[in-house]
């Protein structure tokens, strides 16, 4: 263990400090409280033995001090006191002390002493570590409660969360975002005609493909079964050439989709574009319209909703 041993007097200092080393503990010698908690702050410190009369801060203070810190690892603290001092042993004790020796202390009983902090502070550890174990554990469950297994996107508890976020940032700081609601086309069919092992694959092609073209700042989810839905910060016009990048990214990957009705043979997407103002679900809700929009014409397109509806030139993009 590393015991601290804080003593004015230098003689008392040296012969404690000798019997802790004795025992087979690091000793580091302090002259007062201040240079004690300087040690207790900057060594891991298992152990302090402090006299209770000091010039400056009292052991009992030194105690306080070492108590209010906000540390997981546990200081055992023992204070040494004059033999007619019981009264401010019972004030140590109350004030978070873990034990008394009595002046002169006999380096026996000061060993024995040792032996039972050495056990308790192994306890303490012990519990220390478990504590970090748990909250490691706890921190990695928060990320994989909030991530879809089979695309390695958020999920719809991720996404709620987020968008939140989103819509909090725009009312505070006039942020913009816009979502974009990605379906693929016809993908029953390929689940039909090639299996659903293969419709999963595809899936989380796609879900790749539009990771890959995402910024750090854009955020993709699994909305529901073969919708992704990406979230931008930025105005109408960057989300909606963004989610085109997206379509164009995953036709030229040229996914095969066996089974599919029309002239098309490779994987397609529609987008449903929405950065209008209003809450999270009103976002949805017109993403969703969009989205349909661009199903009934025809497909492997983009539809951008309300007002935006005409965007020349993005229209006019081939
Ligand atoms: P549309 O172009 O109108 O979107 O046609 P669609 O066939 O894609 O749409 P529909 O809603 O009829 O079918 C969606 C299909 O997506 C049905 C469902 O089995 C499939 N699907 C949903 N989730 C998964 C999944 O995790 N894995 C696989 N393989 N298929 C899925
Ligand atoms: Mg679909
Ligand atoms: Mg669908």
């Amino acid at each position: 263990m590393n015991v601290v041993v804080v003593d004015d007097d230098p003689l008392v200092r040296l012969v404690l400090a000798r019997a802790v080393a004795s025992m087979g503990h690091v000793s580091l010698p302090a002259e007062n409280g201040d240079a004690a908690l300087q040690l207790v702050e900057t060594k891991s410190v298992d152990v302090v033995v402090s006299d209770w009369m000091m010039p400056g801060m009292t052991g009992l203070e030194l105690c306080q001090r070492i108590r209010a810190r906000d540390a997981i690892e546990y200081v055992y603290f023992m204070l040494v006191t004059a033999l007619d001092d019981s009264e401010h042993a019972l004030a140590g004790i109350e004030a978070g002390v873990d034990d008394c020796l009595v002046k002169p202390v006999r380096p026996f009983d000061l060993r024995l002493r040792l032996m039972v902090a050495e056990r308790v502070t192994g306890l303490h550890r012990r519990l220390a570590e478990r504590q970090r174990g748990l909250e490691r554990t706890n921190v990695e469950m928060a990320v994989t409660a909030r991530l879809d297994p089979l695309t390695g996107l958020g999920n719809r508890l991720k996404m709620a969360e987020d968008l939140e976020i989103f819509r909090s940032r725009r009312e505070r700081y006039h942020e913009p975002f816009g979502v974009a609601l990605f379906d693929l086309d016809h993908f029953k069919s390929l689940n039909d005609a090639a299996g659903h092992l293969a419709g999963d694959r595809a899936l989380r092609q796609v879900a790749a493909i539009i990771r890959r073209e995402l910024r750090d700042s854009d955020m993709a989810y699994r909305y529901g079964g073969e919708e992704l839905l990406v979230v931008l910060p930025a105005g109408v016009r960057s989300v909606a050439a963004a989610a085109e990048r997206i379509r164009k990214a995953v036709e030229n990957a040229a996914i095969p989709h066996p089974g599919r009705p029309g002239p098309e043979t490779v994987v397609t997407l529609s987008v449903g574009v929405a950065a209008a103002e209003g809450d999270a679900e009103s976002y949805l809700l017109a993403a969703d319209a969009a989205l349909y929009k661009a199903k009934s014409q025809g497909r492997n397109q983009m539809a951008v909703a309300g007002r935006w509806f005409a965007i020349p030139e993005l229209a006019a993009q081939p």
